[in-house]
């Protein structure tokens, strides 16, 4: 299989060659087609089995194929657990979309919130962030998400050992009703698919 069988085009294919990636991961195969058809996902998977790529390589495809970024808009917005997990998602973003004119912004704590603040008025593509400094800037209406396409929750039973759960429930309480919902978890547990059920109805389920 190839990635532009999987209906990736020639920007975000080629970056990933340049990575030295020559085939999709099982993961990727089954992830890919499913995302840019539109639909839901619920996808148990490991990391290192490509699971960062199997999201943002779709996310991309269909966010450089749409309408471009608005000042203070959000296009789409993937929760991580950690700053080191929302640094290495924005770090593979920027890797993937380096021939695209895609803008991503991971903000989590420790970072400098002026520039972040200066980043979002501009308006990102991808936001990527930890839930609770996410509501931080919430609560300070530093970032809009009226016109959110696609919400990922990234390693999602890790965010629910953490505690994010009331944290996950506020922040969702305020994105539009229509979008698209990915969820990527090692284990899918009951408190997982409890989580699920209200923020990812009918999605498609994947195993890597
Ligand atoms: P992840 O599971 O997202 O943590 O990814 C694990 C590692 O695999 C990362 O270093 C990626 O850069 C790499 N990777 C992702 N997809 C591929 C691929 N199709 N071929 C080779 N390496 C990949």
């Amino acid at each position: 299989m190839s990635f532009s069988k999987l209906g990736l085009s020639q920007p975000i294919v080629s970056a990933v060659t340049e990575l030295g990636y020559q085939h999709p991961t099982a993961i990727q195969e089954k992830a890919i087609p499913v995302i840019l058809r539109g639909e839901n996902l619920l996808a148990t998977a490991q990391t290192g089995t490509g699971k960062t790529a199997s999201f943002l390589l779709p996310l991309m495809e269909m966010l450089s194929q749409g309408e471009t970024r608005r000042k203070k808009r959000v296009r789409a917005l993937v929760l991580a657990p950690t700053r080191e997990l929302a640094a290495q998602v924005e770090k593979n973003a920027n890797q993937y979309g380096k021939k695209t004119s895609l803008k991503t912004l991971a903000m989590y704590g420790g970072t400098s919130s002026a520039s972040q603040k200066q980043s979002l008025i501009e308006g990102v593509d991808i936001l990527v962030a930890t839930p609770g400094r996410l509501l931080d800037m919430m609560s300070q209406r530093a970032v809009h998400f009226d016109e959110l396409e696609c919400l990922v929750l990234d390693e999602a039973d890790r965010m629910l050992d953490m505690g994010f759960i009331e944290d996950i429930n506020k922040i969702i309480e305020r994105l539009p009703a229509e979008r698209q919902n990915l969820l990527f978890s090692a284990t899918l547990s009951d408190k997982v698919r409890f989580l699920a059920k209200t923020a990812v109805p009918n999605p498609v389920e994947i195993s890597s």
